[in-house]
């Protein structure tokens, strides 16, 4: 699917800290619906902190940050829930239960959407109708055979699938995947960022994810964004990131 004109986020003069620390400085950009970047960066960088600020899972502190037409530091609380269910974010550790079955983790991806009673209830007695769609969505992303497996049988690839499946049941329109493939094997994680951009690519996902595998990122992305010490150092195109742009980005400092 073509990428769109429309911005999915427009970041202007964005800054966010904690204490005294500057996670993130001055950064402006511009993400079009439909863009399918990677983050990538030396660890500390501020790449999670920069995908939990637009998954609305903290807020920024200086600056303006537009999802789509939206200043988010003037949305009411019942607005950020609606945008949370749109942009979904994936932390590291998924945040998925172990305790619980796929299916049910699954349709805890509405949580945001319904009242908690009838959360609870979906998940204890979910419907035909809604296990089915939930059926569907896990076949999409490759895993239909484990609807009613623990999550606790299942591999990091395959819970990465959990996780991807949540968002889509969710009804996102944007996937924040930080770091999605650090823990898995080459093969496996080749085959989930295939995945990533398939959806990105025939559903229009706007699709975000931290890396920091260079080569996969390279690879799979059009669109690098490299930050360093909270501020973007490249962006731009896997062709263009130059030898030059890798030391910038990757070359320690004050060596002793
Ligand atoms: P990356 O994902 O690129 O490794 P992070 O976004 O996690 O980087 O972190 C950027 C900087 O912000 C780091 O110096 C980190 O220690 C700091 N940081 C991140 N989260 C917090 C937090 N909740 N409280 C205090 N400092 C934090
Ligand atoms: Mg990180």
């Amino acid at each position: 699917m073509p990428q769109s004109a429309r911005s999915a986020f427009q970041l202007t003069g964005l800054s966010k800290n904690f204490g005294t620390l500057e996670a993130l400085k001055d950064l402006h950009l511009d993400i079009k619906q439909g863009e399918r970047i990677a983050l990538i960066g030396p660890s500390g960088s501020g790449k999670s902190t920069l995908l939990r600020v637009l998954g609305v899972q903290l807020r920024h502190d200086i600056g303006s940050l537009k999802a789509g037409d939206l200043e988010i530091l003037d949305l009411s609380q019942n607005e950020l829930q609606n945008l949370r269910t749109r942009t979904a974010f994936i932390p590291q550790d998924l945040a998925l239960v172990s305790a619980l079955k796929v299916s049910q983790n699954v349709l805890l991806g509405k949580i945001g959407t319904r009242s908690t009673f009838k959360t609870l209830r979906q998940i204890l007695w979910p419907n035909t109708n809604e296990l089915e769609s939930v059926h569907q969505i896990l076949a999409r992303v490759g895993i239909g055979e484990k609807l009613f497996h623990s999550a606790r049988a299942l591999s990091g690839g395959q819970l990465q699938r959990v996780a991807i499946a949540r968002t889509l049941y969710q009804g996102a329109e944007t996937i924040l995947a930080d770091e999605p493939v650090s823990s898995i094997d080459p093969t496996r994680a080749h085959a989930l960022l295939s995945l990533l951009r398939e959806l990105n690519e025939q559903e229009g996902m706007t699709l975000l994810c931290s890396l920091h595998n260079l080569e996969y990122a390279r690879q799979y992305f059009p669109r690098l964004i490299g930050m360093r010490e909270g501020q973007v150092v490249f962006d731009g195109s896997p062709e263009s990131f130059s030898q030059v742009d890798f030391e910038n980005l990757y070359t320690l400092e004050n060596r002793e």
